[in-house]
């Protein structure tokens, strides 16, 4: 027998991503009294991969579970909905509105904005995906507390390698950290922390093969791409820190995308779909930063609102806000 699908109300927007840009969206969404609803898979979006946030404007230095927490709060208290669930589909209805499939429920909106963030990197080898969970993490600050006194590696060579490696090292016996070029392309005195902290061995020029283990992750292969030689490293945890990606197959068909698949919005972040609005991360632009993904949700409710007055008949004046 078939799920039992059925609509709850129209809202007026339905934000996907409950990361910074979608908590902004919501308390900015409620405050115009616009019936609100965000489906995120993971409250907090990327802030949960840093352990403390220090350019938050307001605190000098924050837990990012803290932030995330007050966010939150804010949210439920200004009378949005939040639930934790996947968009798996999105159709646009013929009088403009838009439906949304998650696994289990339909939802129904007048506006959608899509703050859905960037998504890690998987490496793609032997072993990724069958561990994942088993060993394989994406997010040091989540599930290193679980290596205490153990062996691990990480992957890659830019900012948030180095920085998983440094969090690690206060936590695993010994921490390998393994980059396919022959320097790394992070802050020097990241790097500089890396080389002083005894229990961090720098494995350069080299790339990982494979992953191995029974029930759990307990070797990988790896292999010196200037010496040719191959080599197991025994170990009971793999952090993969290699970039992030924009995930947006999702609305392809609403959307222009960049050749990172990332959404193309204009400066009221609006895309080419009427109704259908980005911001953060997972729209166009070289800078990601928690404070500009906020800014442009600000930015994209608004439109949705005058979107929504205009459609309506009403007057939208802008400079009120
Ligand atoms: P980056 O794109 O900066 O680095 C990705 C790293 O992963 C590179 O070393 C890259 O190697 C490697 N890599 C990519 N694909 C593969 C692959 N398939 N196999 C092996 N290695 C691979 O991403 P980050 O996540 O490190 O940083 C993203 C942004 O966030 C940057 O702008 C960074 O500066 C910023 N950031 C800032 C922090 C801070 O301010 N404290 C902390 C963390 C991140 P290659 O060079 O060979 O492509």
């Amino acid at each position: 027998m078939g799920v039992v699908v059925f609509i709850k109300f129209m809202y007026d927007l339905i934000i996907i991503g409950a990361g910074p840009a979608g908590l902004t969206a919501a308390i900015y969404a409620t405050r115009r009294e616009m019936k609100t609803l965000i489906i995120g898979r993971e409250l907090g979006g990327q802030m949960i991969w840093a352990s403390e946030i220090e350019n938050y404007p307001g605190f000098e230095k924050v837990s990012s579970l803290e932030l995330i927490n007050k966010m939150k709060e804010q949210v439920l208290k200004f009378g949005a909905e939040l639930i934790s669930d996947e968009v798996k589909k999105i159709e646009k209805t013929e009088d403009g509105h838009f439906l949304l499939y998650t696994n289990r429920e339909k939802f129904a909106a007048k506006t959608v904005l899509v703050a859905m963030g960037l998504s890690p990197r998987r490496l793609a080898v032997p072993g990724e995906t069958e561990f994942n969970g088993k060993g394989v993490s994406y997010c040091a600050n989540c599930d290193g507390p679980f290596y205490r006194g153990k062996t691990v590696a990480v992957i890659g060579g830019g900012n948030s390698a180095l920085d998983a490696a440094e969090v690690l090292s206060k936590i695993a016996k010994e921490v390998y950290l393994l980059h396919r070029q022959d320097h790394f392309r992070a802050f020097e005195s990241l790097v500089d922390t890396i080389k002083n902290r005894p229990n961090i061995v720098s494995l350069l020029s080299t790339e990982i093969k494979g992953i191995f283990g029974t029930e759990k992750v307990n070797k990988i292969k790896v292999f010196n791409n200037k010496t040719k030689e191959e080599k197991d490293i025994s170990l009971e945890g793999i952090f993969i820190e290699i970039g992030r990606i924009a995930s947006t197959d999702l609305v392809e068909e609403f959307v222009e995308r960049n050749e990172k698949d990332q959404i193309v919005v204009n400066t009221q972040g609006e895309t080419k779909t009427p109704g259908l609005f980005a911001a953060g991360d997972v729209t166009v632009g070289e800078f990601k930063q928690i404070t500009i993904a906020m800014g442009q949700a600000t930015t994209a409710v608004l439109s949705a609102y005058q979107y929504l007055q205009l459609k309506a008949g009403k007057t939208f004046v802008p400079e009120n806000y």
